[in-house]
């Protein structure tokens, strides 16, 4: 199975990596009660679980939250990128959900054990199409018509330059490596029936059904 993303063009990228930066917009580390990190921390999702359809469908008898997020493209490898050059390294913008299976997490954060299996179900890294443009002004996330996610790139507490460099010290980065860069206050449950839209300003972007 080919497992790939399309850009402002219409070309298709191969996804190699999902990295996700985790408490990254002051609001929502204080939502779930963590400090704000001093510096970034990453987790990853499995391949399988990018999701560019119109559908979530959720796993059997588990609860997922939804995290809106801006999500980068990198267009091509590198690593210790400094920030000055890491918008070279950027081939597009999209908004997507980091799909998390919250009680999961919190089992496996108080077991001191990794996230991944709580992050990473089949269609857990859901992603629209991506646009050169940086998503600048306010994006969002409507459930059935209302509004349940707001956030500002400007609100991370890591910025996207920040984050690609840090990331590329510890991590080469690959051609087609994908980045969630952090949810902004607002996760909460999507159910069976659910209708999302996803989008920047006055402008939709993107719209998913659940079952
Ligand atoms: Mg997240």
């Amino acid at each position: 199975m080919d497992y790939t993303v399309i850009d402002h063009q219409g070309d298709r990228f191969s996804v190699r990596n999902i990295y996700c930066i985790g408490r990254n917009y002051r609001t929502h580390a204080a939502e779930l009660n963590h400090e704000v990190p001093g510096q970034p921390f990453f987790f990853q999702k499995s391949i399988p679980a990018l999701n560019t359809a119109k559908e979530i469908i959720l796993p059997i008898d588990r609860e997922i939250h939804h995290e809106l997020e801006i999500v980068v493209l990198i267009g091509k490898n590198g690593e210790n990128i400094s920030e000055n050059d890491a918008d070279d390294f950027i081939h597009g913008y999209a908004l997507g959900l980091d799909l998390t299976d919250r009680k999961l997490q919190t089992k496996l954060k108080e077991s001191k054990l990794p996230w991944l299996l709580a992050k990473s179900f089949k269609g857990s890294a859901v992603v629209s199409t991506f646009q050169s443009e940086n998503i600048t002004d306010d994006f969002w996330l409507r459930i059935n018509g209302e509004i349940r996610q707001r956030g500002n790139g400007s609100q991370m507490i890591f910025s996207i330059p920040q984050q690609i460099s840090f990331l590329s010290r510890m991590i080469p980065l690959m051609k087609g490596d994908l980045i969630f860069t952090g949810t902004p206050s607002g996760v909460g449950y999507i159910q069976p029936g659910d209708l999302l839209k996803l989008g920047v300003g006055e402008q939709p972007i993107h719209f998913l059904s659940v079952r």
